[in-house]
């Protein structure tokens, strides 16, 4: 008889890779393996606050947690990610090689009807995790919550470096962003080296190097896991494929697993009311996750844009949305400058918004976004025209997806000028052929995760290899 499978579930601690592995470890669950989720304290913590209960989870589903070794009151935004993994180097590692030898230890075996650790599945972005659990004998896989096409392009550049495709010259002087990039396979016909990971423009970044170095080690994992579609994604996955020991392409989990929110922030429904109210595909849904930060600069040419194209808006504006305002400028917050830029009737602000009712809203006409992978996946399924102002990470290669290969929106990436955010806005609101190519691969993708699909038949084919696994 097949032991009981039983999986350790690790994201990094991020609202976007909580979220992604939330939804896996929910389906996981739902085929009957157990699933221990290690959050860290402070997240825990957060979401307990949040949402007190957690009646509605699956009786196969518990979580606990390791400490992240930061003070609560640290920000754990985009400027302290290096302290983040610093830290969580200096503190986490060791707690969590405890925890697992002691949660896989077959002396500690059947504890209230939860059996030992078989498995481990470790988001990517750890490779300390997948190490130390091989270390204690237990078979550990890499999760990568971004996407496919993101993953391939890390994975590629060692050759773009010796090929001389990189470094290539700064932004500043006109340094030919524009430029096709030969050396990612599958892309060659439209990938520019604005479209790369925005630290391949910094020559000799350290952070890219880390990536690498991360992207390269999912190789000792048992197997990499993706977040992906084979409709979006078939052609990097094909490329990835022969690097890895094995990959398994099993999304959109948000759609094929949902779970009550992992949300780490409280989110304001009372957008869902305002939303009613709203004619259909009359609003701009505006939301660029939950870690870019913008200027005030860019608040008022990118407000005044939005307010220009004319119709209503939804924003989400984080209480860390923006870089601290320098001493000389004026003490109007930026939800005051919105209100009075479009007029009470006209905008809608929250701090964070339950973001997948949402874009199901009938009211909503268009998203613009960071074009981080859950949101974009969120709104692909949905079947809503994108806008994308991207950031970092797999921001700048998805949102050229969107604009070059599928064809369900527009990319603006690089330029936040009040014009462009106007002609974008309104281009995306109205265009009959955006919209209609949108809704084709919302359908695409929903063929993909139904039973027999490509998403469907691969999550079946990644239970089956942790039972094999796990014996
Ligand atoms: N999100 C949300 N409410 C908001 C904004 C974002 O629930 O107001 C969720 C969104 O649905 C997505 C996640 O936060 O699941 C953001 O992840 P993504 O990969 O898009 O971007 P990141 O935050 O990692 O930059």
């Amino acid at each position: 008889m097949a032991a009981a499978a039983h999986v350790l579930v690790l994201p990094w601690p991020l609202q976007g890779h909580i979220n992604c592995m939330l939804h896996f470890a929910t389906g996981l669950a739902g085929a009957g393996v157990h699933v221990t989720f290690l959050h860290t304290e402070h997240n825990l913590r957060r979401l307990a606050r949040r949402a007190p209960s957690s009646a509605d989870a699956s009786p196969r589903l518990r979580f606990l947690s390791i400490p992240d070794g930061l003070p609560d009151d640290h920000p754990r935004s985009v400027d302290g990610l290096l302290e983040l993994a610093a830290s969580m180097l200096a503190t986490a590692t060791g707690e969590y090689r405890s925890l697992l030898s002691s949660l896989s230890s077959a002396s500690d075996a059947v504890v209230g009807g939860v059996p030992p650790v078989t498995c481990v599945v470790a988001d990517g972005l750890m490779a300390w995790a997948i190490d130390i659990a091989e270390e204690l004998g237990v078979p550990a896989l890499a999760f990568r919550t971004a996407s496919a096409c993101s993953f391939l392009a890390y994975l590629s550049v060692p050759e773009l470096l010796e090929s001389g495709e990189l470094p290539f010259p700064a932004s500043g002087g006109g340094g030919g962003l524009d430029e096709q990039v030969r050396g990612v396979p599958g892309m060659e016909g439209f990938l520019r080296r604005r479209d790369l990971p925005i630290q391949c423009r910094r020559r000799g970044d350290a952070m890219l190097r880390t990536l690498v170095d991360l992207t390269v080690h999912s190789r000792k994992a048992r197997a990499l896991i993706l977040n992906t579609a084979a409709t979006l994604e078939h052609a990097a996955l094909a490329h990835i494929a022969p690097h890895m020991r094995d990959v398994f392409a099993i999304g959109p989990l948000q759609v094929m697993h949902p779970t009550p929110s992992g949300s780490l922030w409280r989110e304001d429904d009372g957008c869902m009311a305002w939303l009613d109210a709203q004619a259909d595909r009359s609003v701009v849904y505006v939301s660029l996750g939950s870690l870019a930060v913008i200027s005030h600069e860019q608040l008022a040419e990118f407000l005044s844009g939005l307010v220009a194209a004319g119709y209503p808006f939804l924003w989400v504006l984080r209480p860390d949305s923006m870089v601290a305002a320098s001493q000389n400028q004026d003490n109007t917050t930026p939800q005051a400058a919105i209100r009075a830029a479009a007029g009470n009737n006209k905008a809608r602000i929250v701090a964070w918004a339950p973001q997948r009712d949402v874009l199901r809203h009938r009211a909503v006409g268009c998203f613009l976004t960071h074009a981080g992978w859950n949101s974009t996946l969120e709104v692909v399924v949905e079947g809503v025209p994108m806008v994308c102002w991207p950031f970092f990470a797999d921001h700048q290669i998805n949102s050229r997806f969107v604009g070059a290969v599928w064809g369900n929106g527009l990319d603006m990436k690089d330029v936040c000028e009040r014009d462009v955010v106007e002609r974008t806005v309104r281009e995306a609101m109205e265009s009959d052929e955006i919209r209609r190519s949108a809704e084709a691969l919302a359908q695409q993708v929903k063929r993909d995760i139904a039973a027999g699909g490509s998403s469907a038949t691969e999550f079946q084919r990644l239970v089956g290899f942790i039972r094999e696994l796990s014996t």
